[in-house]
């Protein structure tokens, strides 16, 4: 078994299988060994952890994270994977490999079969493009999580970390500091990985609270709040919110409820915290309600 890591390695191993790289699945494989070892001590694995990795590639950072965790679940799409993933991860009796599309895997049963249903620990260095769904998939199915170390494209890194009134800030930053702490760990250029990608990367770390930051009675219905208030970005949130049919919300309701939280019938959702959505949430709820029983 050889170690990988380098730009060398990996084009003897891709040479040995004629490997394609499929442009559709966001191949771009890690050639770094120095950010290998950052990801690793960011994603803080201990030989107590179980960890899923998404996309392992031809196993580059499966091999590093064999190392230090008691076992890993990787779960990698592309068919013709599966025969090098079997040669380069053959000296570890620590991991299975999966051949599925992550989107399709019931991630919690996996946690219940392979760790009793105690939290994962997720590392990957993601397909660029689908970055949301599977982080909203990973948090919104509530399955346990502990935390994620992830490499995505560096502006959805941003989105992810910034508060309001700032450009990038969207329903990707409040959905993902509604479940955890996001902290960039480091950026990354395109030349540490082959093929080189054409957009920057960084490495996020999401530590999932223990708790909900924010007292919300329907996270569902905040969420499809936090949705409307972003689809329509010039519009002020009165229209957004009344231009929303699921909402079920006039602009007089929109505009009572913002009275009733000290802010203006004008202002934008791109101004509003966690906490005023998650007020706002609730005394639409509460309008809802009382007009149901009327
Ligand atoms: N982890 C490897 C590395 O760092 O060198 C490869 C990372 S590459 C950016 C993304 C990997 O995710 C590829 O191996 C790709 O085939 C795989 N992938 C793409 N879409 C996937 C999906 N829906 N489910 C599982 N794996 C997927």
């Amino acid at each position: 078994m050889a170690y990988l890591g380098t730009p060398g390695s990996t084009i003897q191993i891709l040479k040995k299988y004629n490997f394609v790289f499929q442009k559709k699945y966001g191949q771009n494989f890690l050639v770094d060994t120095h950010i290998l070892e950052k990801i690793i001590a960011a994603s803080d694995i201990s030989k107590e952890d179980c960890v899923l990795e998404i996309g392992p590639g031809i196993g580059t950072m499966t091999q590093y994270l064999a190392e230090c965790a008691r076992e890993v679940t990787a779960v990698e799409i592309d068919r013709a994977l599966i025969p090098i993933l079997e040669d380069t991860l053959s000296a570890y009796d620590n991991v299975t490999i999966i051949n599925k599309d992550i989107l399709k895997v019931d991630i919690g049963r996996l946690a219940e079969e392979r760790n009793g249903g105690r939290p994962l620990k997720v590392v990957a260095n993601l397909p660029y493009y689908i970055t949301t769904p599977i982080i909203m998939g990973l948090f919104e199915s509530g399955v346990p999580l502990d935390c994620v170390t992830i490499m995505v494209q560096k502006e959805v890194a941003e989105r992810m970390q910034v508060g309001p009134g700032t450009k990038d800030y969207g329903a990707l930053s409040l959905a993902v500091q509604y479940y955890a702490k996001p902290e960039i760990i480091m950026q990354v250029s395109p030349a540490c990985f082959m093929p080189k990608p054409n957009v920057g990367s960084a490495v996020i770390r999401l530590a999932r609270h223990a708790a909900a930051p924010v007292d919300v009675e329907d996270e569902r219905y905040m969420f499809s709040i936090i949705r409307a208030s972003f689809n329509q970005r010039r519009k002020t949130l009165v229209n957004g919110l009344a231009n929303a049919a699921e909402l079920q919300i006039s602009k007089e309701e929109a505009a009572e409820a913002l009275e009733q939280m000290g802010l203006a019938p004008t202002v934008r959702g791109e101004s509003l915290t966690l906490s005023q959505f998650a007020r706002l949430s609730n005394i639409l709820t509460h309008k809802k309600q009382k007009n149901k029983k009327i």
